[in-house]
């Protein structure tokens, strides 16, 4: 089977401020590094109100679209925009990886990558915060539990800022696990070790500024995988977000291209042991625009690789 590559010509409509680095530009080297790849390329569907419901409550949803400017943006938070087209584009993205999921779990696909704008991990249950609006990877956890009738997934995080939006989210999940590497201290503060789910079933992994390949392979090699191998998901969630790339703008992590290619690896090879390579992988951040689709590249190249 293929591996699925599922985005929108909406998600282009999140405009923002000229200078923002969650920019439209993003999208579109992704599109540009992956055009000759045999991908099977779908488009996003719109998300279902249903779906964001089970991380978001009516409120904060009908905030949101209310939101909405008639043109220009609308500021939600110090650094978090909305634009016209910003309610549409956020929408995909809950569509989009609700759709990965479907194919991903109905063998229509053997694991999925989903480019979507705004980003989700920073979006915590009533926040918009961190460029996100919606939590798209917790708003996939909960689809898979919720939907397909999984009883555990894992939400693996290695964007180089804390996932606190899907930490929020998840938090009282029992059947959700959920790692997050990130430089610390950094945006947006929480990612601390003892901060470990109302289950015990989070994971943070801290990094000090200036942490590079050999100390990132180690904590997933000797922390993550054991743990993924013991607890064995029946899928594994990825929040990809390419900003620890040690090119990027907004951070002081220093992995490399071949890093993003590594934990991409292991992570489909722990999920080829556990739940038949079922990986689902959604964009976050990544504000280098050639680290992001370099990084991004590899990122998918291995997807590939272990699409059975
Ligand atoms: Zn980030």
């Amino acid at each position: 089977m293929k591996t699925a590559f599922i985005t929108h010509a909406e998600c282009d409509g999140h405009v923002t401020p000229s200078g923002h680095p969650e920019q439209v530009a993003r999208l579109e080297i992704i599109r540009d590094v992956l055009a000759g790849y045999d991908l099977h390329a779908e488009d996003a569907p719109l998300g279902r109100m249903e779906d964001i419901l089970r991380c978001h409550p009516q409120h904060y949803i009908d905030r949101i679209e209310r939101a909405v400017p008639e043109s220009g943006w609308n500021t939600l938070d110090g650094d978090t925009h909305m634009a016209p087209g910003s309610h549409q584009a956020a929408l995909r993205g809950v569509g989009g990886v609700t759709r990965a999921v479907d194919m991903v779990l109905n063998g229509e696909a053997g694991n999925a990558f989903v480019a979507s704008r705004p980003p989700g991990h920073h979006a915590e249950t009533e926040t918009a915060m961190g460029f996100c609006l919606f939590g798209n990877a917790a708003i996939a956890a909960k689809y898979a539990l919720d939907h397909h009738g999984l009883n555990k997934v894992a939400v693996l995080d290695f964007d180089v800022h804390h996932g606190n939006g899907t930490q929020d989210l998840l938090w009282n999940e029992p059947r959700a696990i959920f790692v997050s590497s990130h430089q610390m201290p950094l945006y947006p503060g929480s990612g601390g070790r003892n901060e470990r789910g109302a289950h015990g079933q989070m994971l943070n992994i801290p990094l000090e500024s200036g942490t590079g390949s050999v100390e990132m392979r180690a904590a997933w090699a000797h922390r993550v995988m054991p743990m993924l191998e013991r607890e064995a998901p029946e899928l594994i969630i990825i929040s990809a977000g390419f900003d620890a790339h040690e090119r990027d703008p907004l951070a002081g992590l220093n992995w490399q291209t071949e890093d993003f290619a590594w934990i991409t690896r292991e992570i489909c090879q722990v999920a080829q042991k556990v739940c038949a390579g079922r990986v689902v992988s959604t964009l976050e951040g990544g504000y280098d625009l050639k680290a992001l689709g370099e990084a991004c590249a590899a990122h998918v190249q291995e997807l590939m690789e272990h699409a059975t």
